[in-house]
């Protein structure tokens, strides 16, 4: 169990979890997003004790309770050190899209051969860099926070929820449902298309706000209709291969890549 802190929300007794990000193959935009938001930062970081954060500060110490794990899994070293992070988190979460699917990192698993995609990256250099696998590859995971960049609002709600013992809740439904509340011209109106009806809401459907159609980052929603996803893209004159394109982007959708290339009879290596 967590220690009790002497703080209270609401009357609430408050626990005051260490907390430790840890990032793996990635960007490190993810990390980032815990630190963009400077009005909510100073509140943010009361709730936590914050132990080991490589991004913000030196030292740090291999004592925590939850240990939010950036990136994806590409190299043997990286398997040893998150099994050993996993056998001292007593949560640990999958944060944002390479470390719950992949991300964009798995775009190269597309490849048959390694070899040659190491060459054409890196030369002459010899570098180690396997396939690429998302966390819950590797070892068991208690909660993900989806996208890419994770959006800030969505974490402090997370760890309030851990802090304060509440059940984490993410939406099930498709950012359409975001979309349509924001009042905004669907973008297959506007020509261009546009994942939202099968991906995970969460985003406020951050990308068709801003006039852009969704490629997908927060991965599958629950209860996704793939079938009608094809037909839209169908009515729409979008085809398969731009559909695919979206969903193979960030990792989360394999299963339909896999199963839409098989009924092409492609090759397929997800
Ligand atoms: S999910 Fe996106 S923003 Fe986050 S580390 Fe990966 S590439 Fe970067
Ligand atoms: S723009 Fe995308 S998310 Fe918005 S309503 Fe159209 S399909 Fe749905
Ligand atoms: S609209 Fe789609 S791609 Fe854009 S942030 Fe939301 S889930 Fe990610």
């Amino acid at each position: 169990m967590m220690s009790v802190q002497e703080r209270t929300y609401l009357g609430v007794p408050v626990y005051k979890p260490k907390v430790a990000f840890f990032d793996f193959s990635s960007c490190e935009g993810c990390q980032l997003q815990v630190l963009n938001n400077e009005a909510n930062l100073i509140p943010f970081l009361n709730l936590v004790e914050v132990v080991n954060f490589r991004e913000v500060m030196t030292g740090g110490v291999n004592t925590y309770d939850i240990a939010f794990i950036e990136g994806s899994i590409t190299r043997y070293d990286e398997v040893t050190r998150l099994q050993e992070i996993r056998t001292r988190a007593k949560v640990l979460v999958a944060f944002g899209s390479c470390a719950c699917f992949g991300g964009v990192n798995r775009l190269k698993n597309r490849f048959g051969d390694l070899g040659w995609v190491k060459r054409e990256v890196y030369g002459d250099h010899t570098i180690e860099t396997d396939k690429v696998r998302s966390v819950d590859e590797v070892v068991p995971v208690n909660l993900r926070i989806y996208g890419c960049p994770v959006k800030k609002e969505e974490l402090e709600k997370i760890v309030l929820d851990i802090a304060l013992g509440r059940t984490v809740e993410v939406p099930r439904y498709p950012v359409c449902m975001e979309c349509k509340g924001n009042e905004n011209v669907c973008m297959f109106d506007l020509g261009e298309p546009c994942l939202g009806p099968v991906t995970r809401a969460g985003c406020d459907s951050w990308c068709p706000t801003n006039r852009m159609g969704c490629w997908g980052c927060r991965g599958p929603a629950d209860d996704v209709n793939m079938d009608e996803m094809k037909k839209v893209m169908k009515e729409y004159g979008i085809s398969k291969e731009r559909m695919l394109d979206r969903l193979e982007c960030f990792g989360g959708f394999q299963k339909y890549v896999r199963s839409i290339k098989c009924s092409q009879g492609t090759g397929v290596n997800p």
